[in-house]
């Protein structure tokens, strides 16, 4: 669903992917972990060309991100065809992001009437359903402010679920979260992960990766210093950076 070869990005004179490879298979959750400052964030904005890659080549789902290739050269494409690729992934932030003078019924149904012209009354009845899934049924009009952290966050995934994404990219999404509110979120993002969604997640909850992850890449300095099955990366490191990482976070 996603592929990465020898990725490359740099702000200024700041190489900060040096050259990322990996794949994710269709229907994984992937996980990505690493110390602050590895780049994690960024590849993800990459994944859906928020960022633009300087080298390498990302595609998802077989279709190149942000370029289109033609006798060996990179054309870049237009933005109306860069937000029909991101169309299909969604993106849930540290940060919920809501959209604050919306109820979570307003702000989940929003982007398919704005964007995809679906009517007003099959997009509500759609993200009352949304928020059914994510346990929020008795919350549909209440405004962000009156939401706790973890509902909100449960709103914006709510909210990308309901552009029936293919790919759902995840940062952080319960970082910001006091603790007894992160496993509400992580109980939403297993069973999307049970229902088959392809997910990648940025995260520090190793439970989440060890329970949940059917792969995982550590991260470092801009490259994929250490990968594979999760229980088996989270207890048996073979590198010292990803050992020392480990040491600190578990
Ligand atoms: P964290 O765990 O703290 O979220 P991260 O692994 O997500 O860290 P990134 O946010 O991807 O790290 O940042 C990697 C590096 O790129 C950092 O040195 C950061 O300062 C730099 N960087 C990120 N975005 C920009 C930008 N828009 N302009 C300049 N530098 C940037
Ligand atoms: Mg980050």
């Amino acid at each position: 669903m996603v592929k990465a070869e020898a990725v490359h990005k740099s702000f200024g004179p700041v190489h900060v992917l040096q050259g990322i490879d990996l794949e994710v298979r269709t229907g994984e959750v992937f996980c990505v972990v690493g110390p602050s400052g590895s780049g994690k964030s960024t590849f993800l904005r990459c994944i859906n060309h928020l960022e633009k890659i300087n080298a390498g080549r990302l595609y998802v789902d077989g279709t190149l991100v942000g370029y289109r290739e033609k006798g060996g050269k990179l054309y870049e494409l237009r933005d109306r065809e860069v937000a029909a690729q991101r169309r299909d992934i969604g993106m849930v932030f540290q940060r919920f992001n809501l959209f604050p003078h919306m109820t979570a019924v307003e702000n989940v149904m929003e982007a398919p009437v704005q964007v995809k012209r679906v009517p007003r009354a099959e997009a509500r009845k759609r993200a009352e359903d949304l928020l059914d899934r994510v346990g929020l049924a008795d919350k549909r009009e209440s405004y962000p402010a009156q939401l706790s952290g973890g509902q909100q966050q449960r709103v914006a995934i709510a909210r990308a679920l309901a552009m029936d994404p293919k790919l759902m990219l995840f940062d952080e999404p319960t970082s910001a979260l006091d603790p007894e509110l992160v496993g509400e979120v992580l109980d939403v993002m297993k069973a999307l992960a049970r229902d088959g969604m392809t997910m990648v997640v940025v995260t520090h909850e190793m439970g989440f990766a060890r329970e949940v992850g059917d792969s995982l890449v550590f991260m470092d300095g801009g490259v994929v210093v250490e990968s594979g099955d999760p229980r088996e990366v989270l207890s048996n490191p073979r590198h010292e950076r990803t050992k020392s990482f480990l040491s600190k976070v578990l």
